[in-house]
């Protein structure tokens, strides 16, 4: 069974991950896998490397996009499809709708040709359930802002357009997937963010 968390930057999605987990991991007998995009994998992480370099502000929003697919690509060989014919449950912190929203609206390259390449890469395996951590992008971004003691009113102004974009690009995605796609409000407090993933998780797990 295939779990992927998605949301803005600043929902917070690796804390509560780490948390629905360990709330979790009691209630289960299944065993299970928790994993992050971009990464997962040796070559994978190689390559998380290479994209999230400052250094490398000149790449190209394709080859950004091509460098996600083949990052994806080796973490679903190595990692997540191997995990899920054991029988495992596979969190994953970011999977496929990352790269729609962030690379087809955020960078404007479009939904069908990041899906064109992400089907290649994955070979069309989904998650069966995806928990969207919903937070307006201008409370993410001042959320990291204010954990790395930035005024929050000197935010780039076309940072911020670029996550609202993004914003726009996950709402698009879950109106067309809403059995896989359940949103969770990640402005609450953790701990009721915690409770709500959980029991979506819980509730659809197999039997
Ligand atoms: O998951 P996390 O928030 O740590 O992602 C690291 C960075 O990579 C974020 O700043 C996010 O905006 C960016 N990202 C991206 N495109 C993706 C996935 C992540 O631009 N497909």
């Amino acid at each position: 069974y295939f779990i992927s968390f998605e949301g803005p930057d600043g929902a917070g999605k690796s804390t509560v991950l780490e948390h629905v987990v360990a709330k979790i991991a009691p209630l289960i007998k299944t065993q299970y896998l928790v994993t992050r995009e971009p990464g997962g994998s040796q070559i994978a992480e190689k390559i998380r490397q290479i994209i999230l370099d400052p250094d490398n502000e000149k790449i190209s929003a394709k080859t950004e996009a091509l460098l996600y697919a083949a990052a994806r690509s080796q973490h679903m060989a190595e990692t997540i499809i191997p995990a899920l014919k054991a029988g495992k449950i596979v969190f994953s912190d970011r999977f496929v709708d990352s790269s729609l929203a962030y690379q087809g609206v955020g960078r404007n390259l479009g939904i069908s040709a990041i899906k064109e390449i992400n089907d290649f890469a994955t070979s069309k395996i989904e998650p069966n359930l995806t928990i969207f951590l919903d937070i307006e992008p201008k409370v993410g971004l001042a959320r990291i802002a204010k954990n790395r003691s930035i005024k929050v009113d000197r935010l780039d102004q076309e940072e911020l357009v670029f996550h609202q974009k993004v914003y726009h690009g996950y709402l698009k995605l879950i109106q067309e997937n809403p059995v896989r796609i359940k949103i969770v409000d990640a402005q609450k407090p953790l701990n009721q963010v915690v409770q709500a993933c959980a029991k979506i998780i819980i509730n659809s797990l197999p039997k």
